[in-house]
């Protein structure tokens, strides 16, 4: 299957006064084209930076981004902008990334005349209407503001500023932990239906794995920095090999009385991840850590056909 997008070995790190921050450390996965990839972990885990480096709203520290086979690791901003169109972004909380005084219609106008897409008045406004249709947005609000609207609306005017430039690859940064889970419900059958109609590509942010379970064809988990198990989401639902990854879903709550798991607490202090110290970032607050796992930190492994596990228990 063809590749979109490959990462290898990538790395983003921030300078503090404490010491080197390993936000983002040697991360590996590739999506094909037309999947979509779900990235997970707590807050504070780097999976939002991994999502800004992609598209170069930061720059890599180390390592490779490809896109369609080339690399846009290093490019600069003028030979990112082509680039750009194909990839863009959706954010977490429509309300500031919106322009509190543009309209709907501008907000969905501005990277369409930022690219010169439209020869005419009349074509920029043919556009904007179409592309309110897609994202299921009445034409009766082009004139609205931000403010004047719910927040399921303003992350439709979100996600039509990311299609409007035709792209190829989403990354998808917590596009719904600010909504009702009502409204939770109808964006994420919006992505969908655009990614069946249009062929889209995304990677998927958040620290939510219901919602991711609905939406992604494969899932990385992110903890402090690393990615600790990738599979596929059927295979990640019914069989979680690593620790942190079995904590995480047993604190999603079922609605299935007969079937409960119990919620395994995750105890102990977690690691810094300021200059961390050798070994599994995991290992404070692991239940069965093991000296090994405070000195050398297990690489991430293929354990069965497409399971990659970072454990020293898995092999
Ligand atoms: Fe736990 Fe050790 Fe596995 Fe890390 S490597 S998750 S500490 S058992």
């Amino acid at each position: 299957m063809e590749q979109l997008l490959e990462v290898r070995d990538l790395k983003k790190y921030f300078k503090t006064p404490r010491g080197m921050l390993h936000a983002v450390d040697g991360v590996n996965f590739s999506i094909p084209k037309g999947k979509t990839l779900g990235v997970v972990g707590e807050s504070g885990c780097g999976k939002s930076t991994l999502g800004r480096v992609i598209v170069h709203l930061l720059d890599a520290t180390d390592g490779t981004i490809l896109y369609q086979g080339q690399d846009i690791t290093h490019l600069n901003k003028g030979q990112m902008k082509e680039i750009r169109k194909d990839m863009q972004m959706i954010f977490q909380d429509p309300f500031s990334s919106l322009n509190p005084r543009m309209t709907v219609a501008e907000s969905i106008e501005e990277p369409l005349k930022n690219y010169r897409i439209c020869a005419s008045r009349d074509e920029l406004s043919q556009r904007v209407s179409e592309i309110m249709e897609t994202v299921g947005l009445a034409e009766r609000l082009a004139g609205s503001y931000p403010h004047e609207l719910d927040g399921g609306r303003r992350q439709r005017i979100g996600i039509a500023r990311a299609l409007a430039l035709g792209p190829k690859f989403i990354v998808c940064d917590e596009p719904v932990s600010a909504l009702d889970v009502s409204i939770q419900a109808q964006i994420l059958n919006l992505m969908m239906y655009l990614q069946e109609e249009k062929g889209l590509t995304y990677l998927f942010i958040t620290h939510d794995l219901s919602v991711v379970k609905h939406i992604s064809d494969e899932i990385v988990v992110m903890y402090l920095g690393n990615v600790v198990e990738k599979s596929s989401t059927q295979e990640l639902f019914e069989e979680q090999l690593h620790p942190y990854t079995k904590a995480l879903l047993s604190a999603i709550p079922s609605v299935d009385i007969h079937n409960r798991s119990q919620r395994i607490a995750m105890k102990g202090e977690i690691t810094s991840p300021i200059d961390p110290k050798p070994g599994c970032r995991f290992a404070p607050r692991c239940p069965h850590a093991t000296p090994q796992c405070f000195s050398a930190a297990p690489a991430l492994t293929e354990v069965r056909p497409g399971h990659f596990v970072a454990c020293h228990l898995c092999k």
